[in-house]
């Protein structure tokens, strides 16, 4: 069964030549599930793998747009449809310089198991463009949205595709798109999720990712007997998921040690708390400033063109992109003696960095499980637009940790089911039992309705 593993990996790498983060993402999920098949021959036998590293589709579209000079601009726009065995395709769409057709294959495959373990009904998509919204004045944000969504509009639809934010979208972006479908559409449906309260959002749902990764976080603690209180946390990013990752580590006691950005790091021993993460969010969400401000403004430590790992911490929390985690890294972070690694960011930690921290017995939080409340509480917001109601605050957090206690529990038994514990049998693979427990239940729904 391995060799048939690794003849799907292979084929899948030459099939899809320069996409080094759809074979990593792919390679990750494929090798775990190894028990699965040895336990199922008939995934083999129904040729599952080989069907689930394909895209049901994939849309590669031109965004033309007009700058404030009235130059005309020319980006890349994307939305990968991977799977939509369990309901309509849903992930978020992700503006940034780096995007490419390997990035919106590797958060749509991703993306499919995410959404499996959450329990709620919806496939797996992602899309974006290259476009950089960094720097860029608010009408020229919108008019790239417009465009964006002229022609995104005809591939998606509230019962077929639902996108929301990512890096680079958030409630501004998601306004202009929302209201560019409305226009071409002439319908008000719950197309996106992400929207704003008082046009059929969700309460929490900017919460969402950042409260979920820490509720996980709180469960994978409770398993070794801990919990976050006194706990010095080392948070990378901030944006949407870093800052509410910060919220609630602090509302459970957590001391939050570092924060990053693109041109490098801050250090603050004593915890971005009370005025200082107020500052923080009018800094990110209204100023949109950088982090070495933070640093000024508080006289703590600025680390330019760094990432944050070098630093005394009990828990590894990235919140920022893919591989910002690599084996050097995870060398500090070790030395440091760190507990456990929570993934709020999509794919944080390389796959090497990931075995390192899986042979010392550390917790380790996959993305998939661990930052799924985001896309839990975007199946709450789809729930409330379709029954036209809004529940409050309150009853959406209570959801959402239900939810994410759910997702804990799920892959911690299906890891033990498998026999996939850590170093001292007490510790739970998360990696294995997420990967196993979200691409089940989609293979099982693709063997029942046919070819597909
Ligand atoms: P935001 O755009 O709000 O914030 C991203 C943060 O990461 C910013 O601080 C940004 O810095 C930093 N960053 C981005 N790219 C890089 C890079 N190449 N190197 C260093 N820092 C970088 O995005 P989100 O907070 O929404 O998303 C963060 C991560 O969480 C992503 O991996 C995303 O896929 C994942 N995620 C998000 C969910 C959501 O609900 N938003 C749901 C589940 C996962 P700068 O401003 O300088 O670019």
């Amino acid at each position: 069964m391995e060799k048939y593993i690794q003849d799907v990996i292979q084929h899948m790498r030459l099939k899809n030549p320069s996409q080094p983060e759809f074979h990593q993402a792919a390679e990750e999920v494929l090798t775990s599930l190894l028990p699965a098949l040895e336990k199922h021959p008939e995934l083999k036998e129904k040729k599952i793998l080989e069907r689930v590293v394909e895209p049901e589709r994939q849309v590669i579209f031109k965004v033309a747009w007009m700058n404030d000079q009235d130059e005309i601009q020319v980006n890349r726009g994307f939305r990968v449809q991977w799977n939509s065995a369990i309901g309509p395709y849903k992930g978020g769409l992700r503006f940034h310089p780096s995007v490419t057709l390997s990035i919106m294959k590797f958060l749509a495959f991703e993306q499919t198991f995410k959404n499996s373990l959450t329990s709620l009904a919806m496939g797996g998509a992602k899309g974006g463009s290259d476009f950089d919204p960094k720097g860029k004045s608010d009408g020229e944000i919108m008019r790239f949205c417009q465009e964006f969504m002229t022609e995104l509009y005809r591939h998606i639809g509230e019962q077929t595709d639902i996108p929301a934010g990512d890096i680079g979208v958030g409630a501004r972006e998601i306004g202009y798109l929302f209201g560019q479908y409305r226009k071409i559409q002439n319908k008000f449906v719950g197309v996106l999720t992400g929207k704003g309260v008082e046009w059929g959002g969700s309460f929490i749902r900017p919460e969402a990712t950042g409260y979920g990764a820490t509720y996980f976080l709180d469960e994978m603690l409770s398993v070794r007997g801990e919990g976050i209180k006194g706990k010095r946390v080392a948070i990378s990013g901030s944006g949407n998921v870093a800052q509410y990752a910060v919220e609630k580590v602090n509302q459970l006691g957590g001391i939050v040690v570092t924060l990053s950005d693109s041109n490098g790091a801050i250090h603050d021993p004593d915890g971005v708390k009370d005025e200082k993460f107020e500052y923080l969010l009018d800094l990110k969400q209204v100023r949109r400033g950088r982090i070495k401000e933070y640093a000024e403004e508080f006289n703590v430590d600025y680390f330019k063109n760094s990432r944050p790992w070098d630093v005394d911490c009990d828990i590894a929390f990235p919140c920022a992109t893919q591989n910002e985690i690599d084996k050097h890294d995870a060398k500090q972070l070790i030395d440091s003696g760190i507990i456990a690694v929570v993934e709020g960011a999509n794919m944080p930690t390389t796959l090497e960095a990931t075995e390192m921290f899986l042979e010392q017995g550390i917790s380790f939080g996959p993305g998939k499980a661990a930052n799924a409340g985001g896309v839990a509480c975007s199946g709450l917001e789809m729930a409330q637009n379709s029954m036209r109601l809004t529940w409050s605050p309150s009853e959406v957090d209570a959801r959402l940790r239900e939810i994410m206690k759910n997702i804990h529990l799920l892959a911690k038994e299906t890891a033990q089911k498998y026999d996939a514990t850590l170093s001292d049998g007490r510790i739970p693979n998360y990696v294995v039992g997420a990967n196993i427990s979200g691409f089940t239940k989609v293979a099982r729904a693709m063997i029942a309705q046919g070819l597909f």
